[in-house]
């Protein structure tokens, strides 16, 4: 007998997490904003419980912009951001859930936090709709700025941003098969679908909701 394990590599799997994840496209954007809900509520959280020493929480918003010409879509938040050392272990570790990480580290308190998570390849959802996929984010703690890029590839690149605001913003450079995603009334229609019951406002073009 033989036993062994399976190998699975970001080679073959990259290719299948792009077309095959989910086979309704449009719920990246629910994946990214739910992200970008937990990343402000992570950050309520630590400020709730004094662990974001100096972070005032104030009014945090979500804010999804279009830009047609350059045929991006960004999506932009004010929660706890990343450090470029947690860009490589958040982002770079496909499947690895930063959310299931965060409830089990704070767990007697984060239970009503309202944090969702799921099972960690939301972001990579991303790239059933993106060419190319940008992260510049800002953690609340001191440290410089990061900015992540990657085409579709495996391959990544990570270098210092000079942002300064904290936050995350996420930048999909949406593919010739999925412009309808830089139309405004499709993206408006997947918002009141998705995020309806979103504990943090959104903000897209001069609406908020
Ligand atoms: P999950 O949400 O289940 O943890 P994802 O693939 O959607 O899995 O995201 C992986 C991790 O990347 C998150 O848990 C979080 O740590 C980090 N991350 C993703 N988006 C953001 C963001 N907008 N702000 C801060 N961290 C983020
Ligand atoms: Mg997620």
């Amino acid at each position: 007998m033989t036993t062994g394990n399976i190998n699975v590599s970001v080679e073959n799997i990259f290719p299948l997490i792009k077309k095959f994840l989910y086979s309704d496209h449009e719920i990246f954007l629910r994946e990214l904003i739910s992200n970008a809900t937990d990343a402000t509520l992570k950050l309520k959280h630590l400020t709730n419980i004094g662990e974001a020493k100096g972070v005032t929480y104030g009014n945090p918003v979500i804010e999804v912009k279009i830009d047609k010409e350059g045929k991006k879509l960004h999506i932009l938040d004010q929660g706890v951001g990343m450090t470029a050392e947690e860009v490589k272990k958040y982002i770079n570790e496909v499947a690895f859930s930063g959310a299931e990480e965060f409830l089990e580290k704070y767990k007697d308190s984060a239970k009503e936090s309202g944090i969702i998570g799921h099972f960690g390849l939301g972001f990579y959802s991303a790239f059933m709709v993106a060419n190319k996929v940008e992260i510049i984010t800002k953690s609340y703690k001191e440290e410089p700025a990061a900015h992540w890029s990657c085409d579709g590839s495996p391959k990544y690149t990570l270098e210092e941003s000079d942002r300064t605001e904290r936050g995350t913003e996420i930048i999909l450079h949406i593919n010739a098969d999925s412009e309808e995603f830089l139309e405004e009334s499709r993206i408006n229609e997947l918002l009141v679908k998705y995020n309806k019951f979103m504990p943090v406002p959104i903000k897209f073009g001069t609406r908020e909701e």
